[in-house]
């Protein structure tokens, strides 16, 4: 089994247990994302009034960000069921049938990871998202039927890392399409603060300003340290959680200041001792690693470009002066930059 990862954004077997209660429930215990809150607030609204059901909405944007939340607030605020799922959970077309014909008018219909549904079960969730029916096949053989099944309407929420990865046609379909932003480190201490009340965790504000620094602008990944920090306070502290004991708790684990693991570390370094800081394309940085591709692109990167240490080029990521000064680590001159401070000599100078 894969090691657990403190900083991953993905959803692991140790947040099973605090998430079901962390969940914020409405949008008014949803901190941050305000401009989405607004939106959304309007559409909510005015979809009541009319007694009708929400347009579909695509929610896009790194794990952890709280895209399952808001899909199950979507719901509650229009005091309708949720139904979840996911893309690799809907191997047949078939699989997706059974699915939406059990829905109830109004529904919300949750598909996370859309973006890897395959060609044949997009095509059925076509026409169901569009004209809320579906063609099902009978029978084989020459006795085959195509049958022709009308649905509820329904409201579904899609969620995926990878906005880029989805087919046209299938993103065309959403009437509302919303890119989750990082918190910024006020937003995540909030979040942080419900939390450690609802957990019942001593704390002071600082304390948890520490734990929001350090989380990479994902709530996720900010309630996961909230609970290390707690049995670290509890084992070298009286239980509380001050700004000494989240950064020197934090620290111990191998995250510094800004949230950096041993990973993006190893990635940032070796992008500058054997890439010469770059370019580099992903695939050659996983392999020279040792990580997956795709989660060197889920995972660290968004944060890594977020802070402004890495850029994407067409040529590949490319490591920047930020990055190499909070490794310790002096970037080297361009040649344009050299060119410039007189520091490389003309050969036409020399005799
Ligand atoms: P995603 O679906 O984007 O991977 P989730 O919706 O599962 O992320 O969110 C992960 C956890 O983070 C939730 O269980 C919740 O505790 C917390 N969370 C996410 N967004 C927020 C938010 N805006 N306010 C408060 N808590 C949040």
């Amino acid at each position: 089994m894969e090691e657990e990862r403190l900083i991953a954004g993905e959803m692991q077997s140790e947040d099973m247990e605090i998430e079901t209660s962390l969940r914020p429930r409405s949008l008014r215990e949803y901190f941050g994302q305000q401009k989405v809150k607004d939106s959304l607030s309007i559409y909510i609204s005015a979809a009541l009034r009319r007694h009708d059901s929400l347009d579909h909405i695509l929610l896009y944007g790194p794990p952890g960000l709280g895209k399952t939340c808001l899909a199950g607030i979507v719901a509650a605020e229009m005091g309708q069921n949720i139904r979840i799922t996911s893309g690799p959970a809907i191997d047949r077309a078939g699989d997706l049938a059974s699915i939406l014909v059990k829905l109830e008018p109004g529904d919300v219909l949750f598909i996370d990871e859309i973006h890897r549904l395959s060609h044949a079960v997009e095509e059925v969730l076509y026409s169901a998202m569009e004209d809320y029916e579906i063609d099902l096949m009978t029978g084989k053989g020459p006795t085959a039927r195509s049958m022709r099944i009308a649905l509820p309407k329904f409201t579904l929420v899609g969620a995926t890392t990878r906005a880029g990865q989805l087919s046209a046609p299938l993103r065309d379909r959403f009437g509302i399409i919303f890119r989750l932003e990082m918190y910024s480190p006020e937003e995540l201490s909030q979040i942080v603060s419900r939390s450690a009340r609802i957990l019942n965790v001593k704390s002071d504000p600082e304390g948890l300003l520490e734990i929001a620094r350090r989380s990479r602008g994902t709530p996720r990944i900010a309630n996961r340290m909230l609970k290390r920090v707690r049995d670290y306070a509890q084992v070298r502290g009286d239980g509380k959680i001050t700004r000494e004991i989240a950064s020197e708790g934090l620290s111990m684990l191998d995250v510094d200041e800004l949230g950096l693991d041993r990973v993006d570390r190893t990635l940032l370094t070796t992008m500058i001792d054997k890439f010469g800081g770059g370019p580099v394309g992903l695939d050659t940085l996983a392999a020279s690693t040792g990580e997956d591709a795709n989660t060197i692109e889920d995972v660290y990167e968004p944060y890594l470009l977020q802070l402004g240490f890495i850029q994407r080029t067409p040529r590949g990521r490319i490591c920047t002066a930020a990055a190499y000064e909070h490794l310790g680590r002096v970037k080297p001159a361009s040649l344009a930059e050299m060119v410039e401070q007189g520091s490389l000599l003309d050969p036409s100078d020399e005799d």
